[in-house]
């Protein structure tokens, strides 16, 4: 089976027109500093020494607005990465910018280093949610862009967010068929956290704004993510990633964090799926077969699922079953 490896290059902020209000990148990256392109070799070899060479390895430049800074400054950072590619030393080069920062000029120079994937910071697909957090571009402006992305063969991921203010539970699934319809390939679910020194902490401090709470969080993201997976959209990442000020707190005011977010939202898809199994077998004991990537989740955070059951349920691995499938043996 092949192994995936992400090399980060984290450029918190870089080329940001201006702080989104929910955003502090180098607290929620917890990174410093901006890498610079010269520094680009010794992150990457160090990287690569870690990794197994048989890997499928990606560049991947987070955390700005990466074609928001001039083509020449682009074009410094590409020119290492495509170093890397051009021997095979990785195998994609991938990168995540603002809707509004994206031109054809871009684009062609995007493709002459290679990148393979154009990752579009969405959030919300609702203008008036886009008003209200700050982000300075319209619905219009990512659907234009999402196009121009596709026209020019780049794999196209459309990042979005939950509970932010001004959106509702409806509106985030509304998002989530925008995304689908504009024929993202991937996707990111973040929800939406008060970190320090945002202008959202300041309305939180206000009473302005009440984040969602980790059940809220946990359910909506479940939904969503099923209509990812029915859709064939791809869903890169589940919560924030989490760094060290996310983890001891320094980091964070309030909202859904839990350090095992994604574990959580697949627990919870599971959850369902069996609850409808138990509806027609209300007194009996069942065996779950299920493919082996999928146990844990099944079995839940913590024996989450199998604890609801109490003894009722008893799960196998079974290197038969397709991923999201599974087999129902009643056991008594
Ligand atoms: S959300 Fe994206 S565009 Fe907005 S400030 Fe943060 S990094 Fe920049």
């Amino acid at each position: 089976m092949k192994t995936y490896y992400t090399i980060p290059i984290f450029i918190p902020e870089k080329a940001c027109p201006y702080r989104c209000i929910y955003c502090n990148q180098y607290k929620i990256v917890g990174c410093n500093n901006i890498i610079q392109p010269e520094e680009m070799k010794t992150l990457i070899n160090t990287y690569l020494s870690t990794i197994p060479a048989k890997a499928y390895k990606t560049i991947a430049f987070f955390g700005g607005s990466f074609t928001g800074m001039s083509i020449e400054e682009q074009s410094h950072y590409l020119q290492v990465a495509y170093q890397y590619l051009s021997k095979g030393e990785v195998q994609r080069i991938q990168l995540s910018t603002r809707p509004d920062y994206i031109s054809r000029p871009i684009l062609e120079n995007l493709k002459r280093y290679g990148v393979n994937i154009v990752e579009l910071g969405a959030q919300s697909l609702n203008d008036e949610v886009l008003r209200f957090i700050g982000r300075g571009h319209t619905v219009q402006q990512v659907e234009t862009a999402a196009e121009m992305v596709k026209d020019y063969g780049f794999e196209l991921g459309l990042q979005m967010m939950i509970g932010l203010p001004t959106d509702t539970h409806e509106g985030a699934l509304a998002t989530a068929k925008k995304i689908i319809d504009l024929k993202a390939r991937n996707t990111r679910i973040y929800p939406t956290l008060v970190i320090k020194n945002t202008y959202l902490e300041s309305l939180y401090r206000q009473g302005k704004y009440a984040p969602l709470t980790l059940e809220e969080a946990v359910s909506l993201s479940a939904e969503i993510y099923e209509l990812f997976d029915k859709n064939h959209v791809k869903v890169l990442r589940v919560g924030l990633h989490p760094s060290e000020g996310l983890l001891n707190g320094e980091s964070l005011v309030a909202g859904p964090f839990h350090v095992s977010f994604k574990e959580l939202v697949l627990s919870r898809i599971w959850q369902k799926r069996l609850d409808n199994v138990m509806q027609n077998n209300v007194a009996g004991k069942v065996k779950v077969h299920v493919s082996p990537s999928q146990l844990n989740a099944a079995i839940g955070y913590g024996g989450s699922n199998r604890k609801k059951y109490q003894g009722r349920m008893l799960f196998e691995a079974d290197e038969t079953i397709e991923k999201d499938a599974f087999k129902i043996e009643i056991v008594n």
